[in-house]
């Protein structure tokens, strides 16, 4: 009997031994999606490709070829990551023929190179997950497809961006997703989802392929259920790439050994005023708590500061948006997906018609802010102040982690809120990224793992809570050796939000 509950790791060692057939465990990853429509957070199902894919590698096994570190495993890809096979929309109409649909989604003639890895470990790609459009949200509420509803609670948000990866892990659809993490998109949707999100150093995962948002800050990284999987998922797709020159020429990590060693007083940093105003009280008593189970564990504790966070907000807005301006200038109508023909005027006119018809309104607005900071006469004060402060986060960083060697925080403020709450107050939902900006500003890697749920207030059950870990670059077998003894220890261990229709 098939349980896509499993971790990852233990599909994939099932199905190499002969265990369990690819095409049964694709089968009902298949099934399950289709069981959960409600929650939208797939914009593509791959059936057929990836039920062929499943039979040959069950074929080569057969034959008695030794399969790769993900045989078997269905894994659903932010549809920000290229792939031949399946359309690429980023959850806008402007990567749409029709500008309507994601079934007439721009198609890619390359994987990314996080695809190709997948595949070349034996991975069944099942489909394509829903995402605020671009990746700028943080509730997949902007998507031009939907919002994604959150497994827990499906009047809430799920998080975002990469929501629908979230969720589809969340209810069990998928053991493994990838999502993009560029202030906070695969952290914070883990942590409202009750998930483990890995978002790597800046460089240790190619970006070739991942449609850009702000490259010096987008990072590829895992979504699963469990410690061992994310880190499994991490050794396939990290490393260097001739075809993306930020990824870094450092060996890649034992990351799923790292889950088995133990602690050896690992000195964990708190900094005291990341637990202020403005975060949920369930939020603080829970990663507080899981904050002395690791001290039990044989952490040491170490009070830190870290002074320059509170500008982490206005510095990534300044900086992502500029950047995004910049990326997104691409999609203008004459190569990619949609083309709105003006009724007079010339190239400039078809560009603006594409543009104002294929972007949403948060996208737009980035791309307003983002040309204005790097616009002449503002550029000094706003794009080169936040690069200067971006050091200054950065150094905060190198200081703490003299002293300590991970850092533990809340991944978000509060618990996922209720759909539609602050999508009028763009401000209010860029506060929400004011712990996971700073770790992207300075490039160092995290995670965000289960602590104990909060109660749900309005509805019946429980809200999932994130512990966020952050560790300096490249130091992502630490934050696994932490994680893992985290999660031996945590109460959010084996919780599972309610099925289809359970509230
Ligand atoms: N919520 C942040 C934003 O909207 C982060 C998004 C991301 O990491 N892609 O920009």
């Amino acid at each position: 009997m098939i349980d896509l509950g499993v971790p990852a790791s233990e599909i994939a060692d099932h199905v190499r031994d002969g265990e369990w057939s690819a095409e049964a465990v694709t089968r009902a990853s298949l099934e399950a999606i289709r069981g959960r429509e409600d929650l939208n957070a797939f914009l593509h199902v791959a059936d057929d490709v990836a039920l062929e894919t499943a039979r040959e590698i069950d074929q080569r096994r057969a034959r008695g070829e030794r399969l790769g570190a993900m045989a078997g495993v269905p894994v659903a890809l932010k549809d920000a990551l290229c792939t031949i096979d399946s359309p690429t929309t980023c959850a806008s109409k402007i990567l749409t023929r029709d500008g309507v649909s994601q079934k007439t989604g721009w198609r890619s003639p390359y994987d990314a190179t996080v695809t190709s890895r997948l595949r070349n470990a034996d991975a069944v790609l099942v489909g394509k997950t829903n995402m605020d459009e671009f990746a700028m949200g943080s509730s997949n509420e902007n998507s031009a497809f939907g919002p994604v509803k959150n497994p827990w609670d499906p009047t809430r948000i799920t998080g975002g961006s990469s929501g629908g990866s979230a969720a589809a892990v969340a209810a069990g659809l998928v053991p493994v997703s990838l999502g993009s993490d560029t202030g906070g998109s695969i952290r914070q949707p883990s942590a409202l989802s009750g998930v483990v999100g890995v978002k790597p150093t800046y460089g240790r995962v190619s970006r070739h392929g991942l449609v850009a948002f702000a490259s010096s800050l987008d990072q590829v990284g895992p979504i699963t259920r469990d410690v061992r999987s994310s880190a499994r998922v991490l050794e396939v797709i990290a490393g260097a790439d001739p075809r993306d020159s930020t990824a870094a020429r450092v060996p890649v990590g034992r990351y799923e050994e790292a889950c088995d060693r133990p602690l050896d007083r690992l000195r964990l940093g708190v900094p005291e005023s990341y637990f202020g105003d403005g975060v949920d009280p369930e939020v603080e008593t829970s990663v507080r708590e899981a904050i002395s189970t690791l001290e039990e564990a044989g952490c040491e504790i170490v009070p830190i500061e870290l002074p320059h966070t509170h500008y982490g907000i206005a510095t990534y807005y300044i900086i992502a948006t500029a950047e995004a301006s910049s990326n997104l200038a691409r999609f203008d109508g004459v190569r990619f997906g949609l083309r709105v023909e003006p009724a007079h005027g010339d190239l400039q006119a078809l560009y603006g018609a594409t543009r104002d018809a294929g972007f949403g309104p948060e996208v737009k607005r980035r791309i307003m802010l983002g040309t204005y900071v790097l616009s002449a006469g503002y550029y000094d004060a706003y794009y080169k102040k936040a690069q200067q402060v971006r050091t200054l986060i950065r150094r905060d960083f190198e200081t703490a982690f003299g002293r300590v060697d991970v850092i533990a925080t809340p991944t978000t403020p509060t618990p996922a809120f209720a759909i539609g709450e602050k999508s009028a107050d763009p401000l209010a939902m860029y506060l929400g990224d004011v712990y996971t900006l700073p770790a992207s500003l300075a490039g160092i890697c995290a995670l965000s793992i289960p602590c104990r749920p909060a109660k749900n207030r309005e509805g019946r059950g429980e809200l999932p809570v994130g512990l966020q870990l952050l560790a300096p670059s490249f130091g992502e077998e630490r934050l696994f050796t932490l994680a893992s003894t985290w999660e031996a220890a945590s109460p959010a261990r084996g919780n599972r939000p309610p099925p289809a229709g359970g509230r």
